[in-house]
């Protein structure tokens, strides 16, 4: 028999509480929030599951970290960080960001991507009989029925159409996302496209270990370095598209990182990104949520992109958990974007500050003022932490747990307030 798609009755496969399109970092920390409100997960992935693990955000914040801890990642294990600085081209402090600590969490964490990708797999796959994981499958389209939402699922392996069929859905497919598009979503364009080139590199010799994010001005192009040790760093170039297109590019690359690594280095990864800054009008339609890049993109500059879509499901699963359960109206979930989008916006609008003083040059403009005048500036910019207030957990199932208990996360504004204190 066939159904309104075509499908045959055996292609349309197991019932889901949950079902996630996108194994990036936002998808798998959904899957392990839904799995231990014991929800029965699917989620399907366009890539192998080996080619995910790629380095691309270098750090997360506090409130991330609280997530985190939550699902067993403890913050002793990683290194704090307490801002960013951006340094003149003389190398002395021109600019310093510094976060406020709260709640005994370092305002922010750096990661490594791919181990922290991989410990996230491994604890969900010790799950295996609530979840299930559909790799080198694209979800191709979504319909939304009463009560289910229907996901055409593509087995790319086995050029094989089927059906999944789950309560709610979550989009976390990233920027390349067509949800939105298919639930009607318009994207608010930022007008601003960024190419970046990551590079991680392995030092043979220990650097000095910077406790905050370090921006360049006195090389070619606008570079930040992340610390994860004294022995593994990322380096982000900003560049343009014709800087990219120079068939000497990688060769002057290497000159720069040459002259701020201390002895031979080692280069784990390197990869160009490009993306667009942007928002979504609109992240739900009734049982689809749309959350992560996929919901919101920003630039690189504060980074914070990934802990935003972490957010963004963490605010979710819990009332997911409690519709399903049938413990409370499924109006709970309507508050999911009112409550996610203040932060996102915010963080953007902060984003496409920082991103003008850089590319309009507005930096360098100081740079040289300040150097011609031979005197030096820091401005401190402080920023509260978002760290939620109240006593946190520490240890074993109640780690990272804020008291009392279902008091989710509420967005507490960011103030910034500009110091000059020499
Ligand atoms: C250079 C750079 C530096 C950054 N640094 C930071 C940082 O320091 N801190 C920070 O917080 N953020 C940072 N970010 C942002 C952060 O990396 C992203 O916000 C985050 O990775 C987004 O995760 P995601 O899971 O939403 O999307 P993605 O990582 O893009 O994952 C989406 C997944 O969905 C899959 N997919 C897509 N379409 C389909 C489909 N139809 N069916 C099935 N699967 C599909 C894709 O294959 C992919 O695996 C940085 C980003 C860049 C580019």
């Amino acid at each position: 028999m066939e159904g309104d798609s075509g499908l045959k009755e055996k292609d349309l496969l197991i019932d889901y509480d949950l079902i996630i399109i996108g194994y990036g970092m936002v998808g798998a920390v959904a899957a392990l929030l839904a799995l231990k409100y014991k929800l029965k997960v699917a989620v399907l992935e366009i890539r192998k599951i080996d080619d995910l693990y790629v380095p691309k955000a270098g750090r997360i914040d506090a409130e991330t970290m609280r997530i985190f801890e939550q699902l067993g990642f403890f913050r002793k294990d990683f290194k704090a960080l307490y801002g960013s600085k951006i340094l003149d081209s003389k190398g002395r402090d021109l600019v310093q960001v510094v976060h406020e600590q709260l709640n005994g969490f370092a305002p922010m964490y750096s990661i490594y991507q791919p181990d922290l990708q991989l410990e996230l797999h491994r604890k969900i796959a010790a799950q295996k009989d609530k979840f299930g994981i559909y790799e080198k499958h694209r979800a191709e389209a979504i319909e939304l029925k009463k009560d289910r939402v229907k996901i055409i699922a593509h087995d790319l392996q086995k050029d094989h159409f089927f059906e999944l069929s789950g309560r709610f859905l979550l989009a976390c497919n990233g920027q390349e996302s067509l949800v939105p598009a298919q639930c009607d979503f318009n994207y608010r364009l930022l007008d601003y496209t960024q190419f970046s080139l990551n590079i991680e590199t392995k030092s043979l010799e220990p650097q000095s270990f910077n406790q905050l994010a370090v921006s360049y001005l006195d090389g070619k192009y606008p570079l930040s370095c992340i610390s994860d040790s004294a022995l593994h760093q990322r380096w982000e170039f900003r560049l343009d598209p014709d800087t990219m297109a120079m068939p000497d590019v990688y060769e002057l690359i290497r000159k720069e990182l040459d002259k701020k690594i201390k002895g031979d280095f080692e280069i784990l990864h390197s990869f160009v990104y490009q993306f667009e800054t942007r928002i979504l009008d609109k992240w739900q339609q009734k049982r689809i949520f749309i959350t992560g890049d996929a919901a919101h993109i920003m630039p690189p500059y504060l980074g914070m992109g990934l802990s935003a879509g972490i957010k963004d499901v963490y605010n979710l699963i819990w009332k997911i958990e409690l519709v399903a359960d049938r413990r409370v109206k499924g109006s709970v979930l309507d508050s999911y974007q009112p409550e996610r989008e203040e932060e996102a916006k915010h963080l953007l609008d902060l984003n496409l500050t920082l991103q003008k003083l850089f590319d309009k040059g507005g930096m360098s403009i100081i740079d040289r003022i300040l150097t011609f005048l031979g005197i030096g500036i820091v401005k401190k910019i402080r920023l509260e932490s978002k760290c939620s207030k109240g006593i946190i957990g520490t240890r074993h199932k109640l780690a990272g747990k804020l008291f009392p208990p279902f008091s989710y996360m509420k967005h507490t504004k960011l103030i910034s307030e500009v110091q000059l204190f020499t």
